[in-house]
């Protein structure tokens, strides 16, 4: 399978490439030339499938061309070693809970089949050394770091704003060791990304050391997502719900819906989807108004869907060849600010007990208010709500629980290096290394 970048400069890219550069040179994202149909008999007979199994078939409608059955298999199975997503009624609404891997988060898997298929590559290839760069505000540099934690031949390098993200997420990339390296940048998220973003337009860098992107503009990255869709499909067909299915996802860079796009593109009897936000609302905008209007991001309390100019954006007018109609058609939007999601956040666990998390809580209000009668709704819960601990106990005026799993890491040793957001002294670091 080729690729081609969403500029339409650069075509006929292998997978292997695409994976490796991360972002195309006309600095477009990377589109896989065809997305197959899966047949008929697939979808009549999903509920039998295990999520291995049926996940393995998406990917080898992805992958199959250019990697090897088996290699495809073991990375697939091994992406998603770890408890299965499960489906969760809260009253009349499907929670399909994300958060049951290392981190807690819904970004692990498509962390963990990234750094394995990379892995694959390089190991393919002989390939010299990957360097793996990461800007986080928190939850995607601990799903990437876990991802790749001992894998051979890459290094990833985090880079995080010092005092910005919570205790619990800097442990969860700060205290692993190994491949993994921690960055403390003296500034704000968008600092860490201006490093990492000047670091991969740097000649003489590039020159020297093979660095690429784990962040959502990969198609490594954000194409295993598609797999918990058809997971969420299948559960639904078991429960006899799966007629006019409709799929809430709370969204910040759009990686994780524009995987549900493909996902239906697919064939999965999708009805339509819900892009649902919070007050950074520039989708909406674009729905409401017909032009796409980027503008600096503001913080909430769903701080990981705070983003002002979405990078898969490009993906999803792709997919539908720029037609504002055809997107309106298959796509709607919601708009929270954050009164509303604590509102909903706490009534929701007064009412039927159920803890959502501040992202969640945007996807089942979007649900509250705009499902139709004859639908059924699933909105992704995206992470555990003691990852955001202090905002949710604030709002419900009660302790959370820590997965075990979670206090696994505070127990360890932070280690991290201190840089400060100037370009240069990062550069004279990575030449270093
Ligand atoms: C990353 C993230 C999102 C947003 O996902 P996108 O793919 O960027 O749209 C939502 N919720 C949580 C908890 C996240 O970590």
């Amino acid at each position: 399978m080729k690729y081609y970048s969403t500029n339409k400069k650069v075509t006929g890219v292998s997978l292997q490439d695409a994976v490796v550069k991360g972002l195309a040179e006309d600095k477009g994202l990377f589109m896989p030339d065809t997305i197959k149909t899966l047949p008929q008999s697939f979808f009549d007979t999903i509920e039998n499938l295990s999520f291995q199994e049926m996940a393995y078939m998406v990917a080898d409608a992805f992958f199959g061309e250019d990697v090897e059955a088996e290699a495809l298999k073991k990375i697939v199975y091994e992406t998603l070693n770890f408890d299965v997503p499960l489906v969760h009624v809260v009253d009349n609404i499907y929670s399909l809970e994300l958060f049951h891997g290392p981190t807690l988060a819904f970004k692990d898997i498509g962390g963990r089949f990234m750094s394995r298929l990379l892995g694959y590559f390089i190991q393919k290839q002989n390939d010299t050394k990957v360097n793996v760069l990461v800007a986080t505000s928190g939850d995607t540099g601990s799903a990437v770091a876990n991802g790749f934690l001992g894998v051979e031949g890459i290094h990833v390098y985090v880079l995080y704003p010092k005092g910005l993200v919570s205790t619990i997420q800097e442990c969860q990339f700060t205290t692993l060791g190994q491949n993994i390296t921690a960055l403390e940048v003296d500034g704000t998220f968008d600092d860490c990304q201006a490093l990492v973003k000047s670091a991969f337009m740097d000649v003489e860098l590039n020159a020297k050391l093979k660095l690429t992107s784990a962040n959502s503009i990969n198609v490594a990255r954000f194409l295993p997502q598609s797999f918990y869709y058809f997971y969420a499909y299948a559960q639904l067909k078991k429960l006899g719900k799966a007629e006019n299915l409709v799929m809430c996802v709370p969204s910040g860079n759009f990686g994780n819906i524009t995987a549900g796009l493909f996902a239906k593109k697919m064939g999965l009897p999708v009805k339509r989807f819900i892009a649902a936000n919070n007050r950074n609302d520039i989708f909406l905008q674009y729905l409401q108004t017909g032009e796409y209007r980027p503008r600096p991001s503001v913080s909430t309390i769903a701080n990981a869907m705070d983003v002002g100019d979405p990078s898969n954006f490009a993906r999803v007018l792709d997919l539908y060849n720029g037609s504002h109609a055809a997107i309106s058609a298959e796509i709607s939007g919601v708009s929270y600010n954050d009164e509303q999601i604590a509102e909903t956040l706490k009534s929701c666990y007064q009412e039927t007990g159920y803890l959502l998390d501040p992202h969640g809580a945007v996807g089942y209000r979007a649900l509250i208010d705009k499902l139709d009668a004859n639908e059924t709704g699933v909105f992704l819960e995206t992470a555990h709500p003691s990852k955001f601990l202090e905002t949710v106990e604030n709002i419900i005026g009660e302790k959370v629980e820590i997965p075990l799993k979670l206090q696994e890491f505070m127990k360890g040793e932070k280690k991290s290096e201190p840089i400060t957001k100037d370009f240069q002294s990062f550069k004279s670091y990575l030449m270093a290394i």
